[in-house]
């Protein structure tokens, strides 16, 4: 397998060609940024601790049957997986009031939520990634009835299975938000990343925030805190 030219650089990685047309290589930089771009970092290790933890909780969702774009880990910050057309949504699943759902509906972080929430934002620059229903997505196609059907069911099925396991790890899952993509072969399946910059993760007994809040908030710690949830998943 050979890597081939760049075909997209985004905020947090690069997206290169292979050999193979169905088959894309991802590469973790440790670039930051929060609010729309507006704030602009680098955070020491992040690509590394990125890819590693997307891999390891994609390979435990594809054993409990949800479907994921893996393929291979390449190196510690590249990855093989399988080309995707990405839906152009962002799903959020909630477990805890935290971010912009706090603030939207002016209550507290903190709030534990006796089911757990889903919601949509279009994923479109121009716009800033509005809010968005499932109905208007479906009218404006940017997926099916039927896609929207099982990505709901497989993003519940991660919550339930990625809750779970970060509670072993004294972790408290608080929110955290999907990508989905149709492959070469029109299967829907997982995809992007799952890792301290897409996930709110607070520490369950001192409710310590361990991900991307820290660098959104200056609350300082960054790179410790991204060292600590690796640390708690990989035991390294
Ligand atoms: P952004 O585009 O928001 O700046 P990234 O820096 O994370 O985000 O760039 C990675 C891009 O690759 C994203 O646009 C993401 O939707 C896309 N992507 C993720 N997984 C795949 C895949 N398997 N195939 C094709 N594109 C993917
Ligand atoms: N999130 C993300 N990318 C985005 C927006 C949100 O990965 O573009 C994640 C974020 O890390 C959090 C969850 O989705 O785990 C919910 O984020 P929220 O809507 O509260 O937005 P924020 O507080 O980031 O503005």
């Amino acid at each position: 397998m050979e890597k081939r030219e760049q075909l997209y650089e985004g905020k947090a990685k690069k997206v290169f060609a292979t050999d193979d047309e169905t088959l894309v290589i991802v590469s973790y930089k440790d670039d930051a940024t929060a609010f729309d771009g507006l704030k602009k970092g680098t955070i020491a290790g992040k690509g590394v601790v990125n890819n590693r933890m997307t891999n390891m909780l994609m390979q435990l969702l594809e054993k409990r049957g949800v479907p994921t774009h893996f393929v291979k880990e390449l190196s510690e910050r590249e990855t093989l997986v399988k080309k995707v057309h990405i839906v152009p949504l962002e799903v959020i699943i909630r477990n805890v009031s935290a971010g912009s759902f706090a603030k939207r509906y002016g209550v507290e972080e903190g709030i534990p939520f006796d089911e757990p929430t889903i919601e949509f934002s279009y994923k479109n620059d121009d716009l800033h990634d509005p809010l968005i229903n499932s109905y208007h997505a479906i009218a404006l196609h940017l997926a099916t009835k039927e896609e929207i059907e099982l990505i709901k069911k497989y993003a519940f099925k991660v919550n339930e299975v990625l809750k779970e396991y970060f509670l072993a790890l004294n972790v408290k899952l608080i929110d955290f938000k999907l990508e989905f993509g149709k492959t070469a072969e029109g299967d829907l399946v997982l995809a992007d990343e799952i890792s301290p910059d897409t996930c709110r993760f607070w520490d369950a007994r001192t409710g310590e925030k361990l991900d991307k809040d820290r660098f959104r908030r200056d609350l300082g710690g960054v790179e410790d805190a991204y060292k600590e949830i690796f640390h708690r998943v990989t035991g390294e």
